[in-house]
């Protein structure tokens, strides 16, 4: 059986605009609910002397599993033909932010809720903001309660415009805008009568539209090098192929340091193993043609598709150091195999992760915060953007033997030349 497709969204929003209630909507029309919790929410509904409440199906849904075995985490789970979703719970920005920089959690596309009563608040801006700070460009902005404001398409539109105004000026471009009544399942499964102005797809067909990331072996070539090994007269490279697929004769480039060969072979460390391709996830030994001095720190990559190589980025950090970081600061950075000495050139902004309020200008960050920084290296190392490659998108900053915080590479530096 070929394993079935599978989507982690997360559901962002001010509160009481209706995330539980999507959620709960989107649990019940795909009948993805444990037994008995219709029955449980409508039950505990009339004893508080309210309608049916779709935000309730969450906690029932969460108790069930909490009963059950596994109760590590609570994962939100529904089905459409096409594929399985999974709702990343987010208890709190603090523990979100720093999962998804992480890469302990990883949403590939989110729903944005907007209240149409009330119109974009706050926080939904700063959710926005999160948005763009994990590079997460897969985004719908849902204008939930229309059944507030009697379906008005006008509000609608104003809303709209306001959220992509807001939204583009942080480079986030939402795919769609759904008008929904969660509450009345208006557009969530099937195209809402009420609002026969709107000609885009109901929230349920929507989903389905997203379009899942290119899994890390269709990517370019990663391959980092963690050891080279001498057998006989050969040298032996070993290694994790990070993302790509490398194959015997292939033209190569090793960098940051650019010297091109070929690959002579690929050794396997089990028989069983014998293909002429390896791809990513798989970690194997090669040769070279031409056996230059390799070392671990340096990838192979493929000559038409080489990373970044540079000693100034741009990254997204969250910052679990003891003490504040500071501007200046040196650490040590690791990002795959490359180790490398660092100093945080500058800190652009800096977020505070349980309000998500930006601070410009600030000095330092401290413990749990979020900031956008301008780091620069020691020596050039080779990397991708976050949003093209998850795995040499992602580094660890270390402060003696602390692991004291997480990045991700948001873009180079412009105006500022690489290796100067
Ligand atoms: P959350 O804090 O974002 O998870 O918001 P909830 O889902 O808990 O919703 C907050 C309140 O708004 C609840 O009382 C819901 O019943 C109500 N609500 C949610 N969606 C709608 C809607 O489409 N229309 C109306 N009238 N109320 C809604």
């Amino acid at each position: 059986v070929a394993a079935r497709e599978s989507l982690n969204i997360v559901v962002v929003g001010h509160v009481d605009h209706g995330k539980s209630t999507v959620i709960g909507r989107l649990l019940y029309d795909t009948k993805s609910l444990p037994e008995g919790a219709i029955e449980r929410v409508k039950r505990i509904s009339q004893e508080k002397g309210k309608p049916f409440e779709y935000a309730y199906l969450l906690d029932a849904f969460e108790e069930e599993q909490k009963q059950g075995i596994t109760i590590d985490t609570t994962q939100l789970q529904f089905h459409t033909e096409q594929r399985d979703y999974v709702i990343i719970d987010a208890p709190g920005h603090k523990e979100f932010l720093k999962n998804m920089i992480s890469g302990a959690a990883n949403a590939e596309a989110a729903l944005l809720i907007v209240d149409a009563n009330e119109g974009i608040q706050e926080q939904s801006k700063r959710h926005g903001y999160i948005l763009s700070l994990l590079g997460i460009q897969k985004v719908y902005v849902l204008i939930n309660k229309m059944d507030l404001i009697g379906y008005s398409e006008a509000i609608y539109h104003q809303i709209k415009k306001e959220m992509h105004e807001f939204l583009g000026n942080l480079q986030v471009y939402p795919l769609k805008y759904i008008p929904v009544s969660a509450f009345w399942g208006e557009n969530i499964t099937l195209h809402s009568e009420k609002m026969s102005w709107y000609k885009g797809e109901p929230l349920l067909t929507a989903l389905d539209l997203f379009e899942k990331d290119r899994g890390l072996e269709d990517k370019a070539l990663r391959f980092p090098i963690q050891d080279v090994y001498k057998f006989d007269h050969r040298r032996i490279i070993a290694g994790r192929i990070e993302a790509g697929t490398l194959r015997e004769g292939d033209e190569i480039v090793v960098v940051p340091g650019r010297k091109t060969t070929r690959i002579k072979t690929i050794e396997y460390w089990a028989e069983r193993d014998k293909t002429k391709h390896s791809q990513a996830g798989m970690s194997v030994g090669i040769t070279v043609e031409d056996e230059f001095f390799n070392q671990r720190g340096e990838m192979i990559v493929h000559k038409e598709d080489i990373p970044l190589i540079a000693n100034t980025f741009k990254a997204n950090i969250f910052w679990m150091g003891k003490r504040p970081l500071q501007k200046g600061q040196e650490y040590k950075l690791k990002l795959v195999t490359q180790e490398v000495e660092c100093e945080i050139y500058s800190i652009t902004k800096v977020v505070d992760a349980t309000t998500l309020a930006a601070t410009e200008d600030a000095g330092q960050v401290n413990t749990n915060d979020v900031a956008e920084v301008i780091i620069r290296t020691k020596r050039e190392i080779c990397f991708d953007e976050f949003r093209n490659n998850p795995v040499t998108g992602r580094f660890v900053l270390v402060d003696g033997y602390e692991t004291c915080g997480g990045g991700i590479v948001s873009g180079l530096v412009e105006g500022l030349k690489a290796g100067s």
